[in-house]
């Protein structure tokens, strides 16, 4: 059946302009994320350390201009980062120094909720809240215990088409989602944990596996409610997963294939109110962890939604039931915000949820904020506009055509705001294409894909790029550096040791190229093929595809005509807009590509087959009518990934991709170039938004804050647009 979906994640082409003359050069336009599901990414690794001096000289010294016989082919130490000023390190706690469950001796709540209860509007505070609340500790609070009132101003461009996220509709993205829904287990703050890189309890507050690992049980909180006062229970997830997520008619986030290991479905049992087990038809998928947290495994209330679904209702068909949580309607949620109001395409009113199952450990019940605004507008870049204005209290800068704006604004005495850069997760980088035969059409195809093939090139390459100029080029000041390829330094699983990083040696890559055997035989400053690669002996000449979308990549590939001619090497430059990418990756129809890189280097095991040549789809090594053949690395890159892909122990598994990053970058598997940070702008009156809290990880600010812990002083809180108000249904 044909039905609208306006949840694609559409990456809004970069329309770079080179404006701001200053001495600040801005090329490009990175990524504008806007109406998707939130990204994900890695754990902040601390990248803030001392290392004031980052430069990357050092090693370029070397060769004699004689025969290049004696250049020192090694690589350089990775720096590491520069510090940047006002940004903090992530504060790393183990999860038990973060949030607890457990009964409090009593509870508090806003005084305003007090009236209500005291009205007969609401239950006391203590009969809304589960057995054991979830308890956000002191001890992880930057600011620590809050008061209540306070607004968040935020902004969205997306549409909002109504509150059935799990039968796929978007509620307006930016954190609309966050505020208001609740998943299963939390990714979001991963990134402050230290004891492991497992997503966080939130519904379901325990879990264990089965000694032989087919069985995962998972234990609900007892006693939590919907936003109407309704019971939580098991039967909320059975109908999720029986009749949105199991139902191939129902366009679930994450539909019955993500269950699927091995071409066998996963297997739900319910065993009580509040404890259900999956069953796999494989050990430890330790994954499945990660489609359980936010925007996969989506609660829906079965006691709203069952009665409305088409198994159980013949007067409705799916796309009624698809729409059968409208924008206009207050939804019932378990999230820590409840929207009451919605004006279309103008403005979303959030408001606190009186039956939010979290407290802090003084028993004030969660939020501390009694509301939630979002302004909408049409574009992505009104958030951060309208940040500046100050009528909006975040943004997150993924743009850096707006970051110098952005900062001078910030350091302006009377701004609002504040700005703090997360961890080095936005990667840019070259691939060649490694496949021998896929797109392959002559001999000189295939001599390509052989060079390409022989690790001397690709090191050849990756010591042509002054990756520091590079960067700079793009964005002064210390925002962008060299990347080697591999993880992103981002990453919790990143390891500085592992990296080995050859880069800017110009006579390095020259001693290569001639140890290929290439040299310029007819005097026009272009080396040719050696004629026992290539019979025709021809100019080595090499086509490199840069994205329309991602004008960084065209920087990038300005620069590598630059860098790779002087050493005699053609490069010559197409870019193209992203169906035209994808339809070349599929014909294997390339040679040389600049990426904006995904989130798999960032956070690679919740997509960890992405990380190498595992399946016969990898882009840069694709199986086309031949079978592939893998390089021995490869293959040993393969052996990493899969056990790493199993792996249930954090230590066991950064053993893993230490091994993978330092295969990786020895091999030159792919060339990075550059890596930069997404920022932060938020309120100087927010409390408690975590040090070094990245904008976008394992997912994106909203997910990441605990928005349920923010906080505003009396003196500082604005005037609420609806103070008094809690979300009210129609009791039928
Ligand atoms: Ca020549």
């Amino acid at each position: 059946m044909s039905r609208k979906r306006t949840t694609a994640r559409s990456t809004q082409a970069g329309t770079t302009n080179t404006f701001l003359t200053l001495s600040l050069l801005i090329v490009l336009s990175m990524i504008i994320n806007a109406c998707g599901p939130g990204g994900d990414e890695p754990a902040a690794s601390d990248t803030q350390e001392e290392a004031a001096a980052a430069a990357e000289s050092t090693d370029s010294e070397s060769g004699g201009e004689e025969a290049a016989m004696e250049v020192d082919l090694s690589p350089s130490i990775y720096p590491e980062p520069q510090l940047i000023m006002g940004s903090r390190a992530v504060q790393k706690l183990s999860l038990d120094q973060i949030l607890t469950y457990k009964a409090l001796d009593s509870y508090n709540e806003p005084d305003w909720v007090s009236d209500l209860v005291a009205d007969g509007l609401l239950p006391p505070v203590e009969e809304r809240l589960p057995v054991e609340p979830r308890v956000v500790l002191e001890s992880g609070m930057a600011d620590g215990i809050g008061v209540y009132g306070g607004v968040w101003r935020d902004f969205s461009a997306c549409p909002t088409e109504g509150f059935n996220r799990g039968a796929g509709q978007s509620a307006g993205w930016f954190g609309i989602e966050a505020a208001a829904f609740a998943s299963l287990l939390k990714s979001g703050p991963i990134y402050r944990r230290s004891d492991s890189l497992e997503p966080l309890p939130y519904l379901a507050k325990s879990w264990e596996w089965s000694e032989d690992g087919f069985e995962l049980t998972m234990h609900l909180l007892e006693g939590a409610k919907w936003s109407d006062g309704h019971p939580f229970t098991t039967e909320d997830v059975l109908f999720t997963w029986e009749d949105m997520i199991v139902d191939k008619n129902v366009q679930s986030p994450k539909g019955a294939s993500a269950w699927m290991f091995n071409d066998e479905m996963t297997q739900l049992e319910v065993i009580d109110d509040f404890t259900f087990k999956f069953v796999f038809p494989v050990a430890f998928p330790v994954q499945a962890l990660f489609q359980m947290d936010e925007s996969d495994f989506h609660i829906s209330p079965a006691h709203i939604l069952k009665p409305l679904h088409p198994k159980h209702n013949d007067a409705m068909d799916y796309v009624d039931f698809e729409a059968s949580m409208p924008p206009n309607k207050v939804p019932v949620v378990l999230g820590p915000f409840v929207p009451v109001e919605y004006i279309t395409d103008e403005l979303m009113i959030l408001r606190r949820n009186p039956y939010f199952w979290g407290v802090d450990e003084a028993g004030n019940q969660l939020p501390y904020l009694d509301e939630v605004v979002f302004e909408k507008g049409p574009s992505g870049v009104g958030r951060t506009l309208s940040t500046l204005a100050g009528s909006a209290d975040h943004s997150n800068l993924e743009n850096p055509s707006t970051f110098v704006e952005t900062l001078k604004r910030a350091e302006e005495d009377d701004a609002h705001f504040y700005v703090e850069w997360g961890p080095e997760v936005l990667g840019f980088s070259i691939k060649m294409n490694l496949s021998t035969s896929l797109g392959v059409k002559d001999d000189r195809d295939a001599a390509v894909r052989e060079l390409f093939r022989d690790v001397r090139f690709r090191k050849a390459v990756s010591f042509a790029l002054d990756r520091e100029g590079i960067a700079q080029s793009i964005l002064r000041g210390p925002f962008l550096r060299g990347w080697a390829g591999g993880l992103f330094p981002g990453s919790s699983y990143f390891d500085r040791d592992t990296v080995a990083y050859f880069n800017n040696n110009p006579e390095a890559a020259a001693a290569l190229l001639a140890e290929l055997g290439f040299e310029d035989t007819d005097g026009d400053s272009i080396l040719n093929w050696p004629t026992e690669r290539l019979a025709s002996g021809e100019n080595l000449v090499l086509a490199l595809v840069t994205s329309e979308d991602a004008e960084e990549t065209q920087t990038v590939g300005d620069a590598a005509v630059t860098l790779l001619g002087d050493l005699g090497v053609q490069i010559n430059v197409r870019p193209l807009n992203s169906a035209a990418r994808r339809e070349m990756t599929e014909a294997g129809e390339w040679e040389m590509k600049v990426d904006r890189d995904g989130q798999v280097y960032a956070v690679p095991f919740t997509r960890c087959t992405d990380l190498g040549p595992v399946t016969k789809e990898y882009h840069f090594h694709r199986e086309g009518s031949e079978p592939r053949e893998l390089l021995d690395f490869e293959q040993d890159l393969i052996d990493i990934i899969e056990a790493f892909c199993v792996e249930p122990d954090t230590d066991a598994r950064k053993e893993l991709m230490a091994e993978y990053n330092r295969l990786t970058t020895e091999n030159v598997y792919f060339v990075g170039v550059f890596i930069g940070r997404y920022g932060l702008a938020a309120a100087k009156r927010f409390k408690n938004v975590p040090a070094g809290m990245p904008v976008f990880m394992y997912q994106w600010t909203w997910d990441n804050v605990m928005s349920e812990q923010v906080w505003v002083g009396p003196a500082e809180q604005i005037d609420q647009l609806r103070p008094g108000v809690i979300p009210t249904y129609d009791s039928e």
